[in-house]
């Protein structure tokens, strides 16, 4: 995976960042499998101490006593207001997260009807906290005898938002997350799942994860879900998630060691394990199949105390996709989907958020089809999507999975939902619809230079003379170049940043000092973020962009950014070899009429190249040749590769740059440009594809009301 864990900084992100204060806080939920690439990743990058995309987790907050409350009135049945739309195309089903959608209780009605206006048909409804957000992991969003309650939530305002959509025709079910729980790890140790480091081979208790495999833990997420399926009898169905082992080498509590040891008939051990893992052998083998069997039994313990509570009430769970995708080396979650489909579930929801965890929508394709083929029709299947992707990503997503019918695929997000989103929703389904999403007939390139001290941070080491020979070298090529600066740069050696904006060049920033923005305080942030937007001014240099060194961008950051007016942010990566991440539009949710447009590089980059990958500069040559191929194919319209003064200008690189922009401007299809005009001409693309679909929306809505069958991507309000 070199270098692409950064992709979370894309497309809608900000909307997340902006109501996720913590940085990195999109990664988090994102399941293990994100955090299994940042740790590979993260192992890659301790030895090198440059450009680089960390992440880092938060800490656990404060916690809270269970109140309780009466149940809701019973439910007459007469007291519905119309039917719920029945063709799966006119279906449309939403996550809803409830500390942000539900900040008081009069907001219930209120989301119902602007969620019914906009032509959601089915709502999940978070019932408990997941991994920590604003509240802790594990805590109910209802007056819970069972569980710790969210502060405020003990006034049932989750009844009145089941109420109100249940009235309008919505198929409502809850959404209750398991065994990722805070909370319950708090107050009983003993439920903790044990992960084997495997560099020392030590077991590590989990902070907020439960062994799957304790009874107790098993009876107090099964009461959970029976005290949810009891409470609220207009519920239709209730979807678990989290129904999994958090890493490859979790479980290893006494407990599990047992099952696995019993299996082979041998002592299993954790260093044992760290073995096993290398050689995927017979002890891997049962290891996966005593982890499977304990999610089977788990989902079997949840079914019964679901069918006591509610009899008849739909079952589903959401897994990770990479358990059908590789399916042998599906170790990680114990997701066993041909076993699971077998024990009780009526439905297998994949977990589609690949932007998040730089895989692509053909990725998602082969995943949705392999779990197809494991499930053979036991249950149902269906997928959830990112819910903030752009208009252009989930049309793309939507015509890959276009197998599912749309009835099938959700949307999770994790803030509010507006009716901006809603409605982006919409248009991309009308647009999938009625074909492929538009193509870039023109891919506009862009040469990036992050200009700042070299990898050990000395200022010293990197000469004026650098930046001097790349202008030249730019000059001679007659293209125009990008120079991401830091503002102590600026400071130290104005003279060629001058020159290089003498010559038509442009100059952007990248924080003040190399700042690890997303390890700094929030005030840090945005005084790091000031001062080297500053000290370019004071250098006399013109800045529009920003480019946060090794991606730390934060929503913090951005938002200043945003309100700063700078026109883009170029704080994102990705290998098109095995992603996608188009360029995109960010619009201040506050303000419509204020967006930055987000512009990643590809990796690898000339210190992926150096220091990671040990390529030769002649092999770096290749690999963007083939990255570049690959995005014009995919008719995506942008592409930028970033390099660094201090190893580009150097001669070797120098001519593998010089042959890189030859070639570049001997394609028909390619145009180089810097970076703000590349900005440009992303608002218009992202401006045309979301034209495109809503008047493919508008025109399933004009049929709809003229009486004519509609064309699929009909919206229909009860
Ligand atoms: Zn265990
Ligand atoms: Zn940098």
């Amino acid at each position: 995976m070199n270098g692409t864990e950064s992709p979370t900084h894309h497309g809608r992100a900000i909307e997340r960042h902006a109501r996720n204060s913590a940085p990195g806080r999109q990664l988090s939920r994102r399941t293990q499998f994100a955090s299994l690439i940042l740790a590979l990743v993260a192992i890659a990058v301790v030895a090198v101490p440059e450009c680089r995309h960390e992440q880092r987790l938060r800490s656990l907050a404060g916690t809270t006593s269970a109140r309780t409350r009466p149940l809701t009135s019973p439910i007459d049945p007469g007291d519905r207001i119309a039917p719920a739309a029945d063709d799966a195309e006119s279906r449309l089903r939403v996550v809803i997260r409830s500390a942000r959608n539900l900040p008081d209780a009069a907001s219930a009605p209120l989301l119902a009807d602007r969620l019914v206006a906009a032509g959601v048909t089915e709502a999940w409804v978070q019932c408990k906290q997941d991994d920590t957000d604003e509240f802790l992991g594990g805590e109910a969003f209802y007056p819970s005898a069972v569980a710790p309650v969210a502060p405020g939530f003990d006034d049932d305002r989750l009844a009145a938002l089941i109420e109100s959509l249940d009235r309008h025709g919505v198929r409502v079910c809850g959404w209750v997350p398991c065994f990722n729980d805070a909370s319950a790890a708090e107050a009983h140790p003993e439920w903790r799942a044990q992960t084997v480091d495997p560099a020392t081979n030590e077991r590590h208790p989990q902070a907020a994860w439960l062994c799957p495999r304790h009874p107790d833990a098993i009876a107090y997420q099964a009461s959970i879900l029976a005290e949810v399926a009891g409470r609220y009898p207009r519920l239709e169905g209730i979807y678990t998630d989290f129904i999994r082992f958090d890493s490859d080498f979790s479980c290893a509590c006494d407990r599990c060691l047992q099952a696995v040891s019993e299996r082979l008939d041998a002592e299993v051990t954790p260093a044992s394990l760290v073995t096993a893992a290398h050689e995927r052998g017979e002890v891997w083998q049962a290891w996966t199949e005593t982890r499977a069997e304990a999610i089977c039994q788990a989902v079997d313990t949840f079914r019964d105390r679901i069918e006591d509570a509610n009899a008849g009430l739909w079952f589903g769970a959401c897994v990770l996709p990479f358990s059908a995708e590789d399916y042998s080396f599906n170790t990680q979650s114990g997701q066993d989907l041909y076993e699971m489909a077998r024990v009780g579930l009526d439905e297998i929801v994949v977990m589609g958020y690949w932007d998040d965890w730089g895989k692509s929508y053909e990725w998602l394709d082969r995943c949705v089809r392999s779990a197809t083929d494991l499930v053979q029709g036991e249950c149902d299947l269906s997928c959830l999507l990112d819910g903030d992707m752009s208009v252009r990503r989930t049309w793309q997503t939507l015509d890959a999975v276009g197998h599912l019918d749309s009835g099938r695929i959700g949307f999770f997000h994790y803030g509010t939902w507006s009716d901006l989103e809603l409605e982006r929703i919409l248009a991309a389904r009308a647009g999938a619809e009625t074909g492929r999403a538009p193509r870039s007939e023109l891919t506009h390139v862009a040469i990036r230079i992050d200009t700042e001290p070299d990898y050990t941070g000395s200022y010293e080491a990197v000469s004026p003379a650098m930046i001097d020979r790349l202008v030249d070298l730019f000059d001679s090529l007659e293209v125009k170049a990008t120079f991401v600066t830091c503002g102590r740069l600026a400071e130290l050696q104005p003279a060629p940043l001058r020159r290089a904006v003498e010559h038509g060049h442009e100059i952007a920033c990248h924080a003040y000092d190399h700042e690890q923005l997303d390890a700094l305080s929030p005030d840090e942030q945005i005084a790091a973020t000031e001062r080297g937007l500053a000290a370019l001014k004071a250098a006399d240099l013109p800045v529009v962009g920003f480019g946060a060194p090794r991606n730390s961008v934060t929503p913090l950051v951005r938002d200043h950014l945003l309100a700063q007016g700078i026109l883009w942010d170029g704080s994102a990566a990705y290998d098109p070899m095995v992603s996608s991440l188009d360029a995109s539009v960010v619009t201040d949710p506050n303000d419509p009429s204020r967006s930055i447009v987000v512009i990643p590089f590809i990796v690898p980059n000339d210190w992926d190249a150096l220091f990671l990958n040990k390529v030769t500069p002649q092999r770096m040559l290749a690999l963007w040749n083939e990255r570049l191929d690959r995005v014009i194919e995919a008719g995506e319209g942008v592409f930028v590769i970033d390099v660094h003064q201090w190893i580009a200008s150097r001669p070797e690189e120098m001519s593998v740059i010089a042959e890189f922009l030859t070639g570049v401007k001997n394609r028909t299809n390619c145009r180089i440009v810097p970076l703000r005009e590349m900005a440009m001409r992303v608002r218009e693309q992202v401006g045309h594809v979301e034209g495109e679909a809503r008047r493919a929306l508008s025109r399933g809505r004009a049929s709809v009301a003229n009486g004519v069958p509609a064309p699929a991507q009909a919206v229909t309000t009860p």
